[in-house]
């Protein structure tokens, strides 16, 4: 696959605030491709210079081999798609999705054949003559793309496109989009703050915090190996323990005794407060005296009533159960180890009526491989809202826990009116 876009360097001020701060990335031909975020890293920005209506302070965009930088949004072969719709409110749906080509004046005969494509694509060919106020939210948001698709943009951007629908709506339109998607080949670039959506419709993702991307990569390479403690705490549940990097271990022999054996530097053994020490597998070649985050993800973690068996790289802890919730194919644990309440998630892969399930204030063991578990460095204190910390009781509030401040949409969208229809 070729490269239809890149941002070379792009950063991007206001007043003192680093919206984009030198990000360089470049999405491939035909890709479904998420920048992801909390809210106020930069996304949007990033999607407005690419539009053309952000002129970056540095760097350039290259679209279909061709720089952009300084071209108007009218000149770039993009289109836009936002949570709002913006549909002409006294056009018929045919309308709507025809204004493209008819500001472009193509001939009837085309546009017609066009429009009923895209139609045929929402399939909403019966409903063409309505007008958007008798439409719902979730119909609205597949005219709106029709709209968009029927100029052919090089890049389809999508502003988080589904956050004013409701859950299942938004489950739906998860699956519509990845539709529309491999139908017209088109490259998708989608701006959300929403793991779960970029997951499960991405080819790749690129993280952003702070106006930089943290991590690029498939859905399951950001989750699988997280690169920093903000991807693994943005990016699905993770538990970390603080701790100490306290240098090799020894290789485990198969005749134990006590005869000194080679050290395996693959693995590290790690000092974490007042629990027993832990293992981990050392890829980044992490020294001796280092401090750092071990992060183990709730679903690595088995946890049992019984010791588990002794093997090579297992770790191994016992604590008390605080909480238990049942979510139907799985439990999540709460259990107090230490100073830690570690997360665990339990697969229903039995019959559980058939099981005497663990239960509050049981003694537990929580046993781990080595290898499912990162060595990453601490993260910064700005980020910690992220990892979210479960009450400690009933009632308590998040109401002292900070909230980025995000640009009002108005503020956003400006100018956007003018975007929707051209191409
Ligand atoms: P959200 O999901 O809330 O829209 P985002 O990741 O898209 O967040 P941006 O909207 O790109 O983030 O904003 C990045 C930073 O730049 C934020 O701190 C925001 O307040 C700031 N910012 C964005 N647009 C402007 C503007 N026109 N004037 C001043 N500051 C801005």
């Amino acid at each position: 696959m070729s490269e239809i876009l890149e941002f070379v360097d792009v950063s991007k001020h206001y007043g003192a605030i680093k919206a984009v701060d030198h990000v360089s990335l470049s999405v491939k031909q035909g890709e479904f491709f998420s920048l992801l975020g909390p809210s106020g890293c930069g996304k949007t920005t990033l999607l407005r210079i690419l539009a053309g209506f952000e002129q970056p302070d540095t760097g350039r965009v290259i679209l279909g081999g061709q720089d952009v930088t300084d071209l108007p949004p009218y000149e770039r072969k993009v289109n836009t798609i936002f949570q709002s719709y913006a549909l002409f409110p006294h056009l018929s749906l045919w309308e709507n999705i025809a204004f493209g080509l008819k500001v472009a004046k193509r001939p009837k005969k085309e546009i017609k054949e066009e429009v009923d494509k895209m139609l045929a694509l929402i399939q909403m060919e019966d409903q063409a003559w309505k007008k958007p106020d008798q439409i719902s939210g979730g119909q609205k948001q597949r005219v709106a793309i029709a709209r968009a698709l029927i100029n052919k943009p090089r890049v389809l951007l999508l502003d988080e496109p589904l956050a004013a629908l409701d859950l299942k709506l938004r489950q739906r339109m998860l699956i519509e989009l990845d539709l529309f998607h491999d139908e017209v080949g088109i490259t998708f670039l989608y701006v959300t703050h929403d793991q779960g959506e970029a997951m499960s419709l991405s080819d790749r993702i690129a993280v952003m915090s702070h106006g930089s991307i943290e991590q690029l990569g498939t859905p399951a390479e950001i989750y699988e190996a997280p690169r920093t403690s903000f991807v693994a705490a943005f990016i699905g549940d993770t538990n970390f323990f603080d701790g100490i990097v306290a240098g090799p271990l020894q290789k485990h022999s198969p005749f134990g005794g006590t005869r000194p054996v080679p050290v395996d530097k693959e693995y590290s053994r790690l000092i974490i407060g007042d629990l027993p020490d832990l293992e981990c597998y050392n890829d980044k070649q992490i020294k001796e005296g280092e401090r750092i985050f071990l992060s183990v993800r709730p679903e690595k973690l088995r946890i049992s009533r019984e010791p588990p068996k002794t093997a090579p790289h297992l770790n191994v802890i016992e604590g008390t159960v605080e909480d238990v919730i049942y979510l139907g194919a799985q439990t999540k644990y709460w259990v107090k180890v230490g100073a830690y309440r570690i997360s665990v998630i339990q697969q229903h892969s039995r019959f559980l009526l058939d099981e005497i399930p663990i239960k509050w204030q049981e003694h537990v063991w929580l046993s781990w491989h080595a290898d499912d578990g990162f060595m990453l460095e601490k993260y910064d204190e700005q980020d910690e809202n992220l990892i979210l910390t479960p009450p400690e009781e009933v009632g308590e509030t998040m109401e002292d826990v900070p909230i980025a401040v995000a640009a009002s949409e108005e503020e956003y969208r400006g100018d956007s009116a003018a975007e929707v229809p051209v191409s």
